[in-house]
């Protein structure tokens, strides 16, 4: 069974003062948490002995070093703690032109220092009003994912780019059948066993009003989390739901 993951991505947001938002979360949940702080915070959320979340990188350079002013790479990634690292975010792609062959590049990079990697993939509000969400989820997926995806290195978040930050989510008829395609397009090329093991996270406009339901759809496996992973308040609401979500599978 795939266990839960409930994803915060702090985005450009977080100073050393906010930290106590992690420490205030509530513990002894069945469900992993990870967050993606800013790398500035990185290494002291890796260290801080009050928090027990996983911590994950937003982004990182192909390469492993080099001359990349402002860029990270994978290991610095990696050996600043992180366990995970966070690639393909759409405003990634839309403010940094990043195209699916480099987000590719990246996972691999990732993958050399055992991060894990969390794909984003989404479709733009054109897209979605032309009708054309599985072609740009099956395109971003060919694209950008390499050979030797297993539940171990991956995890995919669909995040709809009109749902980001927007406050609009899809219906959940919507989301369901989207995650059932992906894990059908994972299927197709790595095999019935590894696509039932990679998890799959819902993202845009999560919150806590809405996770109960989200929670409830079939395949899908937790939640990326922009804007309400930044107070414990909300982020703790929505790891909780996740876990009711998943003792009520598992009964
Ligand atoms: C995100 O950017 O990954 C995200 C899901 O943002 P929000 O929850 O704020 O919509």
């Amino acid at each position: 069974m795939r266990r839960k993951l409930a994803a915060g991505n702090w985005k450009m947001n977080g100073l050393s003062t906010d930290m106590g938002e992690v420490a205030a979360l509530p513990t002894g949940l069945g469900v992993d948490v990870l967050i993606c702080p800013p790398a500035t915070l990185i290494d002291r959320m890796v260290r801080d002995p009050d928090t027990f979340v996983q911590v994950g990188g937003q982004d990182c350079h192909p390469n492993p070093n080099g001359a990349h002013t402002g860029d990270i790479s994978a290991q610095m990634v990696a050996d600043a703690g992180a366990s995970h690292v966070i690639l393909g975010h759409s405003e990634r792609r839309q403010d940094h032109g990043e195209t699916d062959a480099l987000v590719r590049s990246k996972i691999e990079a990732a993958w050399s220092v055992s991060l894990v990697a969390v794909l984003c993939i989404g479709e733009t509000e054109a897209q979605y009003q032309a009708g054309e969400t599985l072609d740009v989820l099956r395109t971003q997926l060919a694209g950008s994912l390499p050979d030797g995806a297993a539940p171990g290195n991956l995890v995919i978040a669909y995040e709809p780019v009109w749902a980001i930050g927007t406050g609009l989510v899809p219906t959940m008829a919507e989301i369901e059948s989207v995650h059932g395609f992906i894990r059908a397009e994972l299927a197709t090329r790595f095999g019935t066993d590894t696509a039932d093991g990679i998890r799959l996270l819902y993202g845009g406009s999560v919150k806590p009003s809405n996770a109960d339901e989200i929670f409830a759809v079939p395949d899908v496996d937790g939640a990326l989390v922009g804007g309400a992973s930044l107070k414990a308040a909300d982020f703790g609401a929505i790891m909780m739901a996740l876990d009711a979500a998943a003792k009520a599978i598992s009964v």
